[in-house]
């Protein structure tokens, strides 16, 4: 296994060191997934805390929704050009606290810092409309207000882009924001915001509460009357913990909870671009992402030569520490990641999958490595049919029929992204009208991007972030019906 390249491991450690971390009485530690080793430690802020937060963050919000959109504008260009600035500081942090390679933290740095970018842009768009009513009397004026104060809670995945999808466009709105990162990685959260604060974000306005009272947060913030909005982004089973909690004060709410994506492969798909668009849509971080294809369906006439070439290719993988040189597997996020997806990879094989590939399984020490997986034939009763994997497992069913696996692909309660490789355009975008997703990739693994309206169907989710859809997030539409009277008329 690839051990963590010294150079890069002290130059990270630097970058926690420099952060500046709040001091509480009652902290938590944060641990490297790559070896176990405790990396810093934070306040275990209670709900009480929380609250006073909450009274700060409205304060600063009342000023900053005051604020012309230039000047909010010119806030986020600013926030955009200190993390493009730190760009690989921020990736060795991403990786030393997530566990991801370091050439994918520095890909999730871009992606993040597109969203600060784009709502920088965003926030100059005209958002009201005059209308004319059908009886021409009186004139509407529409307009868009910020929705006020928004709680936003982050997973541990995509530390900094789960991040910046939610802020950039809440303050380009002009709303307040407490946020709540995942307790496993909430350091790259401190490190963004701190930058934030540096491009002249007045510092109340975003607050930053690191807990592992995750339950005790929210049950004092989303009843809280100062809050107007509540973003998620995690698992279903939680999502709807905040739903209803969310109906106490009828918040407004964005969730993008689990998926369980189908990805598509036909006989007459480009074979290298299937494979490498399944690996990318598979082992991005690891299979950790809510997006990943978790199940795999491919034509009967392409099967073999794709499930051979897809094979090959998970099994070079190189693993290791995720600041190790060639590194494209790093750790999963902790050691109940592993257990929890070696039970589903022995669940499948026991109902009849076959077993292609399983690496090298490697005693990583404290660190918490899965090797690259392929299962083929994975019957549809298998748990992980119908379960996030979240994983670097590649389950791999057959079919024979269009119409027979765009059922199969949508029998399942969630509908985030699907994916479909065929080089018939027809093809191509009937069955992307077929899947019951909110995102769809067409030829290719990697569907996100920040100018498109991220978001799922049917339990995957309420709501989009990303785009114009993830400003509307974080506005409320308003209407000013003006009377007139007929006045003497120069014509
Ligand atoms: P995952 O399985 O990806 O960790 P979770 O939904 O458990 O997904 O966690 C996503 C985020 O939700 C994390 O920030 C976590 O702390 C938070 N969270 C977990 N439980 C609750 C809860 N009851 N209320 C609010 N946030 C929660």
């Amino acid at each position: 296994m690839v051990q963590a390249d010294p150079q890069m491991l002290a130059a990270a450690e630097t970058v926690v060191s420099s952060l500046n971390l709040p001091r509480g009485s009652s902290e938590f530690g944060i641990y490297n997934p790559a070896d176990g080793r405790l990396l810093a430690t934070l306040p275990d802020l209670t709900p009480q805390e929380a609250l006073d937060a909450v009274g700060q963050a409205d304060e600063a919000g009342r000023r900053w929704a005051c604020r012309t959109a230039r000047e909010r504008a010119d806030a986020l260009h600013a926030w955009y050009e200190l993390i493009t600035h730190s760009a690989e500081q921020i990736a060795l942090l991403i990786t030393l606290e997530m566990g991801k390679p370091l050439k994918e933290s520095r890909a999730e740095v871009s992606y993040a810092s597109d969203f600060v970018r784009w709502y920088a842009e965003e926030a100059l768009r005209p958002a009201g409309s005059f209308r004319d009513a059908p009886d021409g009397a009186p004139t509407l004026m529409v307009r868009r207000a910020p929705i006020g104060l928004a709680v936003l809670i982050t997973p541990w995945n995509f530390p900094l882009a789960m991040a910046t999808r939610k802020i950039a466009p809440a303050l380009a709105a002009g709303c307040p924001v407490v946020i709540k990162p995942s307790e496993l990685t909430p350091l790259t959260t401190f490190m963004a915001v701190g930058l934030a604060r540096q491009a002249g974000v007045p510092a109340e306005l975003i607050q930053v509460i690191s807990t592992t009272d995750a339950a005790g947060f929210s049950e004092a913030l989303l009843t809280d009357s100062r809050v107007r909005k509540i973003s998620f982004t995690g698992s279903t089973r939680v999502g709807k913990i905040l739903l209803r909690l969310a109906s106490e004060q009828v918040l407004r709410p964005s969730m993008e909870l689990g998926g369980n994506a189908p990805l598509i492969v036909f006989d007459d798909a480009d074979l290298d671009r299937a494979i490498e668009g399944t690996y990318a849509a598979k082992m991005r971080n690891g299979g950790q992402s809510c997006i990943a294809a978790n199940r795999i369906y491919v034509q009967d006439g392409i099967a073999e030569a794709f499930v051979e070439g897809l094979t090959e290719k998970m099994r070079d993988v190189v693993m290791g520490d995720g600041l190790g040189p060639g590194v494209g597997l790093a750790p999963l996020i902790s050691h109940q990641a592993v257990s929890s997806v070696g039970r589903l990879v022995e669940d499948a094989v026991q109902r009849g999958a076959s077993l292609l590939t399983r690496g090298e399984v490697i005693d990583g020490g404290e660190g918490s490595y899965f090797p690259a997986t392929v299962l083929d034939h994975v019957p549809a009763e298998a748990e992980l049919a119908s379960t996030e994997i979240f994983g670097p497992v590649a389950a791999i069913q057959r079919f024979t029929d269009e119409a027979e696996v765009v059922q199969r692909a949508n029998a399942t309660e969630f509908g985030l992204a699907g994916y479909v490789f065929t080089e018939n355009l027809d093809r191509a975008l009937n069955v992307a009208d077929s899947l019951q997703t909110g995102l769809v990739g067409i030829n290719q693994g990697v569907p996100s991007n920040a100018a498109a309206p991220f978001g799922g169907l049917k339990q995957s989710g309420l709501g989009r972030e990303g785009g114009g859809e993830g400003l509307e997030e974080y506005q409320e539409t308003r209407f000013y019906n003006v009377a007139r009277r007929e006045t003497e008329r120069g014509n």
